[in-house]
């Protein structure tokens, strides 16, 4: 097993990365002239004060942090948000009403790891996005633009990528893990997220075309695990998109989600993993 990482990655000119072992979780940050962005803050007010305090390493203290952003509202995305100063918190549209709908559960699912998770629920103050992203939008950081972009459903309804273009480095979120396979959880879009994919290495390449390799050394980072590059998007964009037909094709062959689930078929997962992502697609089905 790989140990996740105790420093800061370059990834990119100006570009960092860092893993932390608590969910195996990983943030940015972006440096330009006017101060830094600064990708998800962690699981807790403690998490986000750990993520300050090493943030200060890398000589970005908290008046240098321009604006924070948060890939999804999991909570280790986002529950250190109210940790960071007071500067513009930017998430996708939809994910203040996802906050105020599921924090409950996820603070209570953290509570329940034992007493100190369940101090830390007690004592947490959720802040949700106050700059709001249905489309596309630009921070200015003077000497580079960072942009924000939403690519469509897949992990959540409410993924936002973060883009460096002078760098040639995107934070993709949970759109893509390095760590283990992609997350499958109980708000995933099994048979949107290949074509979020798509559009996604669309606007990183600058073309429709699938075959266009982009011109530059491209790194992708995702909310769990190391920097990859273009080939590790194609490939796992491409077991995606197989779970996507797979789950089409029982979708039409199957008259229930039992049947459905027994049957033998060629995951590139294990199965067990994938439990989530087939009841999504019958819940969607039926219009859920
Ligand atoms: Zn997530």
């Amino acid at each position: 097993m790989v140990l996740p990482t105790t420093t800061w990655m370059e990834v990119g000119a100006g570009c960092f990365a860092r893993r932390y072992a608590s969910f195996d979780v990983t943030v940015g940050v972006v440096l330009g002239d006017a101060g830094a962005v600064v990708i998800d803050t962690r699981s807790s007010m403690d998490e986000g004060d750990e993520l300050l305090d090493d943030l200060r390493r890398l000589g970005v203290g908290a008046e240098r942090i321009r604006a924070v952003v948060n890939t999804h509202g999991h909570f280790d995305h986002c529950f250190g948000n109210a940790r960071f100063p007071p500067c513009p918190l930017w998430g996708h549209a939809l994910l203040p009403r996802y906050l105020r709908r599921e924090a409950p559960t996820m603070r209570a699912f953290l509570a329940d790891r034992g007493p100190e998770w369940a101090a830390e629920m007690d004592r947490l103050e959720m802040r949700v996005p106050d700059h709001l992203v249905a489309h596309q939008a630009t921070i200015d950081l003077g000497d580079r633009l960072v942009e924000l972009v939403c690519t469509g459903r897949g992990h959540t309804d409410h993924d936002l990528v973060v883009v460096v273009p002078t760098a040639e480095v995107a934070y993709v979120g949970d759109l893509l893990e390095e760590s283990g396979p992609p997350s499958y959880g109980p708000d995933c879009f099994p048979l949107d997220w290949p074509d979020t994919l798509d559009a996604l290495r669309a606007i990183l390449t600058g073309s429709d075309d699938p075959d266009r390799q982009p011109a530059g050394p491209t790194r992708l980072v995702p909310g769990h695990g190391n920097a990859v590059g273009m080939d590790f998007l194609d490939r796992q964009h491409a077991e995606i998109r197989t779970v996507a037909d797979i789950i089409s094709r029982l979708l039409e062959s199957s008259p229930g989600l039992e049947d459905a689930w027994q049957s033998d078929e060629p995951w590139p997962y294990p199965p067990e993993m994938l439990a989530e992502a087939l009841r999504r697609a019958f819940e969607q089905q039926a219009g859920g």
